[in-house]
């Protein structure tokens, strides 16, 4: 395909993640039910139909987002275009709502109704976690992951919204490091917790972000005017790309790797061309520093997380 490229971000296990993650099914796709009525075929129609691409590899499922069943049929009527092996899934166990009793049971349930026999990376989605709600400890949750992943139903475990704290609970009693922290990131909000990406770089765990796209999701009134904008947009005519394949690949730039997604056919296929161009290493750091100076901007966990 013209101009195509895959690229892979090798892991402190040394196993292999695609570099993107194109199909998000939370956030748009998110349910509070998973019966027959609230079942989308839109969903199955556009996983299909992304797995058609060939840059389109990468997953991002999650328990809480009740679209196992959506992403299960997509997998099972896509297994002629495009192998599993070739498929990367990252799915959740859902810690903020109970909804399965421990991450066995949750990855047991997913992968049944997922049709599949492991998942390729699989995280505690949140850090909120505790023996009265859970049933277990933040500690006794990564056992049951480290166990997953030795029994090799899991090809990768992580956490997701940690906090350096967290991570430092986690790293004092593990067997198993986590080989991924999947936190909000974009231009509008670079540390989603104090310090969190330089600490995930310094102990090799990889950061993975979603909502890369935050600043074209809520723009302001007068944007256009913004100097970040106005930048990002003078970057989209220089390498005659959209401003969303700017700012996920300002991200990638940044060493991490973006979960992004949309409903429409055009910028799931632009976003398979992400490392066709490339950002010098200047205007990296230009869109940082405007992206610093702009109004913070957090769009998920803000009850769990502090205001700016
Ligand atoms: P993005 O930041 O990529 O935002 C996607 C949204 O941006 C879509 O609504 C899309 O709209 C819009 N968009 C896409 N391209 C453009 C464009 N060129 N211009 C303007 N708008 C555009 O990611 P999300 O916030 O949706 O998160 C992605 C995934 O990350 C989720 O689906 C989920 O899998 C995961 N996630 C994980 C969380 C966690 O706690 N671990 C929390 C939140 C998300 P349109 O459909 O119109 O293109």
């Amino acid at each position: 395909m013209l101009g195509f490229k895959q690229e892979f971000t090798t892991l402190n296990n040394g196993n292999k993640m695609p570099s993107i993650a194109i199909i998000g099914t939370g956030t748009a796709w998110y349910k509070t039910e998973e019966t027959p009525e609230t079942f989308s075929q839109e969903l199955v129609d556009q996983i299909k139909y992304a797995l058609t691409l060939p840059g389109i590899v990468h997953i991002d499922a999650a328990e809480v987002y009740r679209t196992y069943p959506e992403v299960g049929k997509a997998l099972r009527e896509s297994h002629n275009v495009k192998p599993r092996d070739e498929i990367f899934i990252t799915d959740k166990y859902s810690t903020q709502l109970k909804i399965s009793e421990n991450p066995m049971v949750g990855l047991t349930n997913g992968l049944k109704k997922l049709g599949l026999d492991y998942v390729d990376l699989y995280l505690l989605h949140s850090p909120f976690i505790s023996k009265e709600k859970n049933g277990f400890t933040m500690e006794e949750a990564w056992k049951y992951m480290e166990d997953l992943y030795k029994a090799g139903k899991v090809k990768n475990i992580g956490v997701s919204n940690f906090s350096m704290a967290d991570l430092q609970r986690i790293l004092k009693s593990c067997e198993v490091k986590p080989q991924v922290n999947q936190i909000e990131f974009n231009a509008f909000l670079q540390n989603q917790t104090p310090g969190i990406v330089n600490f995930c770089r310094e102990n090799d765990i990889q950061v993975v972000a979603y909502t890369p796209l935050g600043p074209l999701q809520r723009k302001s009134k007068n944007f256009e005017q913004e100097n970040f904008h106005k930048f990002v947009k003078q970057l989209a005519e220089k390498y005659d790309k959209s401003e969303a394949q700017i700012l996920l690949r300002w991200v990638s730039k940044r060493g991490i790797i973006p979960v992004t997604t949309s409903s429409k056919e055009k910028r799931i296929k632009d976003a398979q061309y992400l490392f066709t161009f490339d950002l010098t290493d200047s205007e990296v750091e230009k869109i940082t520093q405007l992206g610093l100076k702009h109004e913070p901007q957090r769009m998920y966990w803000n009850d769990q997380y502090d205001k700016f």
